[in-house]
């Protein structure tokens, strides 16, 4: 059989998708088949996971298996996919607003029980679909539509919150940055337990415009000026990694993940579909 190419996970009769010029999700969704593609997957054999908001609609544009679920709630599904059939590779796709804000509280528990699926987590600092509300991760004092003179909320470090919360695999990455984006999905794919990969993704259409970026050529080079090295950001001062943020493999470690705990504390033995 002739080797796939990355078309060979899109569903072209879906094309063209809707997202807006410039937006970050369509490069993303090129990363992702690609590591799927390095990593010889059958879509068959992957479960594509999301909820909704812009970045939940890639499941309509993929022939991997998929599940589009209710805002918030994709971990939750897809913790159910890997429970009932281990062999499985399951992936969620969430933007901030799923993921940390509406679905905060199951994004802490998936970190916690350290289940095997990877969540790849496009976050634009906004509410995208919905018209540009603030989220979770938007920054201090930024702008969008129920903000307009600035947020009065922090935004959450969501690598941070996933370390915390006992997450094996965490990485982070931008849009700008394609080739460690591929790779950072591969390696979170490969890597056992509950792995996370932050995309910082424009959002031109809400959060650019409000933000003295209109356009998504200033976005990527904010991106591409701001994004340093995990080990050169360590070097920074106080003051210097406030203007900035780390990107690269943040935390890799290897606790047990959630079933293999599970089968040895309850003496159950895996079969091949999981069950005995
Ligand atoms: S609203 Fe923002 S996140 Fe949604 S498709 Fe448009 S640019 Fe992308």
């Amino acid at each position: 059989m002739a080797a796939r190419r990355y078309q060979d996970y899109l569903n072209e009769s879906k094309l063209p998708h809707m997202w807006c010029p410039g937006c970050g999700d369509g490069t993303i969704l090129r990363a992702y088949t690609e590591a799927l593609v390095e990593l010889d997957l059958a879509p068959k054999d992957v479960v594509t996971v999301t909820g909704i908001g812009c970045w939940g609609k890639a499941d309509d544009y993929l022939t991997t298996q998929a599940f589009h679920g209710t805002h918030g709630r994709a971990l939750a599904f897809a913790t159910g996919i890997k429970l009932a059939n281990p062999n499985l590779t399951v992936v969620t796709l969430m933007g901030d607003g799923d993921a940390v804000t509406i679905g905060g509280n199951h994004f802490i528990h998936a970190a916690r029980r350290n289940i095997d699926l990877t969540a790849i987590v496009a976050n634009n600092y906004n509410y995208g679909m919905t018209g540009g509300q603030y989220s979770a991760t938007t920054p201090l004092e930024s702008k969008t539509t129920t903000s307009p003179n600035g947020s009065p909320e922090p935004g959450f470090d969501i690598c941070l919150l996933a370390e915390a919360a006992g997450a094996n695999y965490v990485a982070r990455t931008t849009a700008y940055h394609v080739v460690a984006l591929k790779n950072l999905i591969k390696e979170a794919i490969s890597h056992k337990g509950f792995s996370l990969v932050e995309v910082i993704s424009p959002c031109p259409t809400y959060f650019g415009r409000f933000n003295g970026q209109p356009s998504s050529v200033n976005m990527l080079n904010w991106l591409k000026e701001n994004a340093v090295p995990a080990s050169k950001y360590r070097e920074m001062s106080t003051e210097e990694q406030a203007k900035h943020f780390a990107i690269g493999t943040l935390v890799k470690k290897d606790r047990a993940d959630f079933y293999t705990t599970y089968r040895r504390i309850n003496s159950v033995s895996q079969t091949a579909g999981g069950r005995e």
